[in-house]
């Protein structure tokens, strides 16, 4: 059983009041808010450790250079990598894919080949790869869904032909909350022998993600998703394609030897990794996976799960709500439309009753616009939230119905 009233209390932001309401915080899978211990273990880096890594011979270059690669060990556990080395420090997602799009897209993808990405996909698992094939003249491929959310794999099938360079799929989307079957789709792609990235961006904090059993060549995630600090992030790449990369931006600490005229590269991770990196953000990344590994994370799915559950019945009694699908699997995510009424308007509302949700197009505006809308209302659910915070949602849309007409 999960004591949510101590993992509640682990959480300062979460006792708070706005708008003269207590806070009830469903905008998690825009950022979670951060445990204690993680915002605690930024502050000791600064306070005691703070020195740059890599470089110095003194104590505290020391310690920070530990602390780094301390947090990098954490992190390989946490998805299952082989070595440390096949984990790589970047500021998100989004900058994870955009590496892997300028340098493993640009060496393998050319005139006339095909880049395949799904419907689900978050617009940094987009964007990226509509600029390489624009830049490669080659075509983007984009695998579509069902109608309940769910990838269409026989299309997927399909889709993967001899000109297919890489697959780039979300494991959980930002906007449905479906789960696709990464394990499956890998073995699908890898038969063709496609390489498969996968953004993991929505699923690290709900799902235990083992990167090995899934198969796939990259992994990329955020920090501030999982209860880390923003600004750091994570690519893990299988040794044998990171060795093959070439650097994506270049500076110091990523190089071996540098002359006027040319350098040679750092084995990885660090050929990656230009410049100072946010060794803080991975310290407090280390505190979150420490916090995330001292709950039973099977209890945190089930009530994860639970709450969802409870959540779509709830919303689907809402006359004249529309709840977007979820996929047969699904985590965390609830998106919904409320009449006609403008999303914006409806989160305002929200707002005043203390009930924080995303309204938008999610950064999902292609997948928004195939089931036929520009933008929904999104709740989305951490370890915190607890029966209550649905039922104050559900009030709250009541009170904006009220409000608005509609
Ligand atoms: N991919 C998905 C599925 C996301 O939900 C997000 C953020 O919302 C991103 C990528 C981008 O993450 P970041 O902004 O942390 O780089």
């Amino acid at each position: 059983m999960l004591d949510l009233q101590a993992i509640r209390a682990d959480f300062p932001a979460l006792a708070q009041s706005v708008h003269g309401r207590p806070l009830v915080y469903l905008d998690s899978a825009a950022t979670s808010q951060k445990p204690r211990a993680v915002i605690e273990a930024v502050a000791r880096f600064y306070q005691e450790d703070n020195a740059n890594v890599h470089r110095g011979v003194h104590e505290l270059a020391e310690r920070a250079t530990l602390a780094l690669e301390g947090a990098r060990e954490k992190v390989r556990g946490f998805v299952n990598a082989a070595p440390a080395a096949e984990i790589v420090f970047l500021r998100g997602t989004t900058e994870a894919v955009n590496l892997i799009a300028h340098s493993f897209g640009r060496a393998r993808v050319g005139p006339g080949d095909e880049v395949l990405v799904t419907a689900l996909e978050h617009h940094s698992n987009l964007v990226p790869w509509q600029l390489l094939c624009a830049e490669r003249g080659a075509t983007l491929r984009v695998c579509g869904i069902d109608e309940r959310g769910d990838l269409r794999l026989d299309e997927l099938d399909r889709l993967l032909g001899p000109r297919t360079r890489l697959l780039a799929v979300s494991h959980v989307s930002n906007a449905l909350g479906t789960v696709s079957p990464i394990k499956a789709i890998v073995e699908r792609a890898h038969a063709r022998g496609v390489p498969v990235l996968v953004d993991g961006a929505q699923a690290v904090a709900h799902l235990a993600v083992d990167v090995r059993e899934l198969g796939c060549d990259f992994y990329a995630f955020s920090g501030h998703k999982m209860y880390g600090p923003m600004g750091i992030g994570v690519l893990y790449g299988r040794a044998a394609l990171l060795e093959e990369m070439a650097p994506w931006q270049s500076g110091g600490e990523m190089v071996s030897e540098v002359s006027f005229e040319r350098a040679t590269w750092q084995p990885p991770p660090r050929r990656f990794e230009a410049g100072t990196p946010d060794v803080a953000g991975a310290v407090g990344l280390g505190a979150a996976i420490d916090w995330l590994d001292r709950l039973d994370r099977k209890s945190v799915l089930a009530h994860e799960r639970a709450l969802l559950a409870r959540g779509r019945a709830a919303l689907e009694k809402i006359a004249g709500l529309r709840l977007l699908p979820g996929g047969r699997e699904s985590s965390a995510v609830l998106s919904f439309a409320l009449d006609k009424l403008h999303p914006h308007d409806v989160g305002t509302v929200l707002d005043l009753e203390g009930v924080a949700v995303r309204t938008g197009h999610l950064c999902a505006q292609p997948l928004l616009r195939l089931l036929g809308l520009s933008s929904t209302v999104r709740a989305s659910l951490a370890a915190y939230n607890t029966e209550a915070d649905l039922d104050a949602l559900v009030n709250a849309l009541h009170q904006a119905r009220a409000t608005l007409g509609g």
